[in-house]
Protein backbone atom coordinates (compact mmCIF):
# COMPACT_ATOMS: atom_id res chain seq x y z
CA UNK A 1 0.00 0.00 0.00
CA UNK A 2 1.42 3.54 -1.14
CA UNK A 3 1.24 6.00 1.75
CA UNK A 4 -1.41 8.40 0.84
CA UNK A 5 0.49 12.06 -0.26
CA UNK A 6 0.10 14.96 2.24
CA UNK A 7 -1.93 16.85 -0.07
CA UNK A 8 -4.60 14.04 -0.86
CA UNK A 9 -5.51 14.99 2.85
CA UNK A 10 -5.22 18.91 2.43
CA UNK A 11 -7.90 18.89 -0.58
CA UNK A 12 -10.08 16.87 1.69
CA UNK A 13 -9.90 19.32 4.33
CA UNK A 14 -13.14 21.37 2.38
CA UNK A 15 -15.69 18.56 3.06
CA UNK A 16 -18.49 18.48 0.69
CA UNK A 17 -21.06 16.80 2.25
CA UNK A 18 -23.55 17.42 -1.06
CA UNK A 19 -24.08 20.11 -3.48
CA UNK A 20 -25.12 22.34 -0.50
CA UNK A 21 -23.49 21.68 2.38
CA UNK A 22 -19.59 22.04 2.70
CA UNK A 23 -17.34 21.74 6.09
CA UNK A 24 -14.35 23.79 6.16
CA UNK A 25 -12.19 21.87 8.41
CA UNK A 26 -9.13 24.86 8.17
CA UNK A 27 -11.64 26.89 10.48
CA UNK A 28 -11.46 24.02 13.20
CA UNK A 29 -8.54 23.96 15.82
CA UNK A 30 -8.89 20.48 16.42
CA UNK A 31 -8.21 19.57 12.90
CA UNK A 32 -5.08 22.36 12.09
CA UNK A 33 -3.99 20.66 15.38
CA UNK A 34 -3.65 17.15 13.98
CA UNK A 35 -2.23 18.29 10.69
CA UNK A 36 0.59 20.88 11.91
CA UNK A 37 1.76 17.78 13.88
CA UNK A 38 1.71 15.73 10.69
CA UNK A 39 3.05 18.40 8.55
CA UNK A 40 5.61 19.36 10.90
CA UNK A 41 4.47 22.86 11.84
CA UNK A 42 3.16 24.43 14.88
CA UNK A 43 -0.64 25.11 14.78
CA UNK A 44 0.35 29.15 14.77
CA UNK A 45 2.35 28.64 11.75
CA UNK A 46 -0.61 26.94 10.27
CA UNK A 47 -3.08 29.19 11.35
CA UNK A 48 -0.67 32.37 9.98
CA UNK A 49 -1.04 30.96 6.69
CA UNK A 50 -4.91 30.29 6.32
CA UNK A 51 -5.85 32.50 3.70
CA UNK A 52 -2.79 30.87 1.43
CA UNK A 53 -3.98 27.94 2.34
CA UNK A 54 -6.92 27.67 1.33
CA UNK A 55 -6.04 29.72 -2.17
CA UNK A 56 -3.80 26.72 -2.98
CA UNK A 57 -6.26 24.34 -1.88
CA UNK A 58 -8.82 25.79 -4.50
CA UNK A 59 -6.26 25.76 -7.60
CA UNK A 60 -5.00 22.00 -6.74
CA UNK A 61 -8.76 20.76 -6.50
CA UNK A 62 -9.23 23.16 -9.60
CA UNK A 63 -6.26 21.36 -11.62
CA UNK A 64 -7.76 17.75 -10.42
CA UNK A 65 -11.74 18.56 -11.18
CA UNK A 66 -10.35 19.27 -14.68
CA UNK A 67 -7.76 16.17 -14.72
CA UNK A 68 -10.65 14.21 -13.59
CA UNK A 69 -13.00 15.04 -16.25
CA UNK A 70 -10.48 15.60 -19.07
CA UNK A 71 -11.39 18.95 -19.11
CA UNK A 72 -8.04 22.01 -19.79
CA UNK A 73 -6.77 22.79 -16.91
CA UNK A 74 -6.55 26.80 -16.07
CA UNK A 75 -3.51 28.66 -16.45
CA UNK A 76 -4.17 30.55 -12.97
CA UNK A 77 -4.26 27.58 -11.29
CA UNK A 78 -1.00 26.64 -12.33
CA UNK A 79 0.69 29.82 -11.78
CA UNK A 80 -0.99 29.44 -7.84
CA UNK A 81 0.77 26.40 -7.47
CA UNK A 82 4.03 26.97 -8.84
CA UNK A 83 4.12 30.50 -7.30
CA UNK A 84 4.27 28.56 -3.95
CA UNK A 85 6.89 26.75 -4.86
CA UNK A 86 10.10 27.99 -3.75
CA UNK A 87 13.28 26.57 -5.82
CA UNK A 88 15.20 27.19 -2.46
CA UNK A 89 13.25 25.12 0.15
CA UNK A 90 14.42 22.39 1.25
CA UNK A 91 11.60 19.51 1.77
CA UNK A 92 13.19 16.40 2.06
CA UNK A 93 17.08 15.41 3.23
CA UNK A 94 19.02 12.25 3.62
CA UNK A 95 19.73 10.53 6.83
CA UNK A 96 22.48 8.04 7.45
CA UNK A 97 21.30 5.74 11.13
CA UNK A 98 23.84 4.30 12.88
CA UNK A 99 24.10 0.96 10.29
CA UNK A 100 25.21 4.09 8.01
CA UNK A 101 21.68 3.16 5.57
CA UNK A 102 20.43 6.17 4.15
CA UNK A 103 16.72 7.32 4.37
CA UNK A 104 14.79 10.51 3.29
CA UNK A 105 12.79 11.99 5.60
CA UNK A 106 10.66 15.45 5.55
CA UNK A 107 13.43 17.87 7.18
CA UNK A 108 13.08 19.07 10.37
CA UNK A 109 14.62 22.58 9.76
CA UNK A 110 11.30 23.94 7.89
CA UNK A 111 12.42 26.65 6.13
CA UNK A 112 9.12 26.80 4.02
CA UNK A 113 5.73 27.80 4.61
CA UNK A 114 3.14 25.29 5.25
CA UNK A 115 1.15 26.41 1.75
CA UNK A 116 4.70 25.57 0.30
CA UNK A 117 5.42 22.72 1.84
CA UNK A 118 1.76 21.35 0.06
CA UNK A 119 2.85 22.50 -3.45
CA UNK A 120 5.75 20.96 -3.65
CA UNK A 121 4.16 17.60 -2.14
CA UNK A 122 1.64 18.00 -4.64
CA UNK A 123 4.27 18.55 -7.47
CA UNK A 124 6.47 15.77 -6.74
CA UNK A 125 3.29 13.42 -6.17
CA UNK A 126 2.37 14.71 -9.99
CA UNK A 127 5.76 13.42 -11.13
CA UNK A 128 6.12 10.32 -8.92
CA UNK A 129 2.37 9.45 -10.32
CA UNK A 130 0.99 11.26 -12.68
CA UNK A 131 -1.72 13.31 -12.67
CA UNK A 132 -4.36 11.10 -13.15
CA UNK A 133 -3.82 9.26 -10.59
CA UNK A 134 -5.09 12.05 -8.44
CA UNK A 135 -9.02 12.26 -9.01
CA UNK A 136 -11.89 14.04 -7.59
CA UNK A 137 -14.49 11.53 -7.39
CA UNK A 138 -16.95 11.29 -10.06
CA UNK A 139 -19.99 12.11 -7.98
CA UNK A 140 -20.66 15.72 -8.05
CA UNK A 141 -21.94 16.26 -5.18
CA UNK A 142 -18.86 14.60 -3.14
CA UNK A 143 -15.61 15.40 -5.37
CA UNK A 144 -13.67 13.64 -2.40
CA UNK A 145 -9.84 13.58 -3.51
CA UNK A 146 -8.32 10.07 -3.91
CA UNK A 147 -4.86 8.68 -5.12
CA UNK A 148 -6.29 6.07 -7.67
CA UNK A 149 -3.48 3.40 -6.68
CA UNK A 150 -6.13 0.59 -9.12
CA UNK A 151 -4.28 -1.85 -11.65
CA UNK A 152 -5.86 0.00 -14.72
CA UNK A 153 -6.47 3.57 -13.01
CA UNK A 154 -10.14 3.88 -14.29
CA UNK A 155 -11.17 4.10 -10.47
CA UNK A 156 -14.02 6.95 -10.64
CA UNK A 157 -15.62 7.18 -7.13
CA UNK A 158 -14.08 7.74 -4.38
CA UNK A 159 -13.36 4.78 -1.57
CA UNK A 160 -17.55 5.47 -0.08
CA UNK A 161 -19.79 2.69 -1.40
CA UNK A 162 -22.52 5.28 -1.57
CA UNK A 163 -21.18 7.11 -4.20
CA UNK A 164 -20.64 4.28 -6.83
CA UNK A 165 -24.56 3.02 -5.85
CA UNK A 166 -25.42 6.61 -6.24
CA UNK A 167 -24.92 6.36 -10.26
CA UNK A 168 -25.70 2.62 -10.22
CA UNK A 169 -29.11 4.17 -8.96
CA UNK A 170 -29.35 6.74 -11.75
CA UNK A 171 -28.17 4.68 -14.60
CA UNK A 172 -31.15 2.31 -13.62
CA UNK A 173 -33.80 4.87 -13.57
CA UNK A 174 -32.39 6.08 -16.65
CA UNK A 175 -32.83 2.89 -18.78
CA UNK A 176 -35.90 2.40 -16.44
CA UNK A 177 -36.88 5.80 -18.38
CA UNK A 178 -35.65 4.72 -21.71
CA UNK A 179 -38.23 1.47 -21.33
CA UNK A 180 -41.01 3.15 -20.85
ZN1 LIG B 1 -17.53 10.17 -3.58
Amino acid sequence: MVDLPFFVKFVNSLHISNEEMQTDYLDDAAYISRRAREWGFTDAELELDLISLKDLRSAIRSILLAASRGRTVNDQDFEQVNKAIQPDVRLFELLADKENLVAAQITQQNNFKPHEFLAHDFARSVSQYGVKRFKLCANDACLWAFHDTSKNGLKKWCSSAACGNTDKVRRFRERKKLAT
